[in-house]
């Protein structure tokens, strides 16, 4: 679904991204592990084309997207929820759903889509009223991934999506991305997280500086000495 060839991609002086190549077929979750500053945000801001890179190439479905616009990549089914629940906050939880369906227009297909969003996020139905900024850490993440799914997106790119979240409530999350990809979509998830996100990937890369270092199945990464003792606390 996204096969990535080489890339790098420089701040100024700073060489961000070193040659990074990687894969993640169509169906399943992949995971991109590091520590903070290896450099997962630039790759997932990289593959949506919000950061150029300086080579390398982004392929998505066999189309080469490296000089895409952004509006394209998120119209043909490639959507981020990025780090930090960036929610509008003086909205309601619906207002924001429905500014998630902004690429489409019928009316009848955002209700649709609304139950749908709903129906995986009792909680939001329940606060639909409520302005997303006087809602928990927790609600919050579940609303900016119930609003990247009112785009119907075949891959979603998730930027940390444990970040700040007590450990039932991430436990909450992760149970949710897994159902969101058995009804099908594609999931590249980057975490400072290692375990929770191994424990449910399929495959999984490891950053540092730049570089990927290991990769391997979700499972094999997690029985990894050095995963073990850099990533899980052994
Ligand atoms: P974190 O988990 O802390 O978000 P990360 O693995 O996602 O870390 P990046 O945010 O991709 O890492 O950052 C990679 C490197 O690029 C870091 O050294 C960072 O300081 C640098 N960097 C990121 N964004 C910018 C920017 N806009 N301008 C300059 N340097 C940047």
């Amino acid at each position: 679904m996204i096969k990535i060839n080489d890339l790098n991609v420089y701040y100024g002086g700073i060489h961000a991204l070193r040659g990074i190549s990687l894969e993640v077929p169509k169906g399943k979750i992949v995971s991109l592990i590091g520590a903070n500053g290896a450099g997962k945000s630039t790759t997932l801001r990289a593959i949506m084309t919000l950061e150029k890179p300086k080579n390398g190439t982004i392929f998505y479905k066999d189309r080469d997207i490296t000089l895409e616009k952004t509006q394209n990549i998120v119209q043909s089914g490639l959507v981020l929820v990025p780090e930090g629940r960036r929610v509008f906050s003086n909205l309601t939880v619906e207002e924001n759903l429905i500014l998630g369906a902004y690429t489409r227009k019928n009316a009848q297909v955002i209700q649709k889509d609304m139950e749908w969003v709903y129906g995986l996020f009792p909680r939001l139905l329940e606060r639909k009223k409520q302005k997303a900024g006087t809602m928990s850490g927790g609600e919050q993440q579940m609303l900016a991934v119930g609003r990247a799914l009112m785009s119907k997106p075949e891959v979603l790119l998730m930027d940390e999506p444990s970040l700040g979240l007590a450990p039932l409530i991430v436990k909450d999350i992760f149970d949710i991305i897994k159902k969101i990809n058995a009804l099908g979509v594609t999931i590249l998830l980057i975490e400072q997280n290692a375990k929770v996100a191994l424990e449910i990937s399929d495959y999984g890369y490891v950053m540092e500086v730049g570089r990927i270092v290991l990769e391997g199945k979700g499972r094999d990464l997690l029985e990894d000495e050095n995963v073990k003792k850099a990533y899980l606390g052994a």
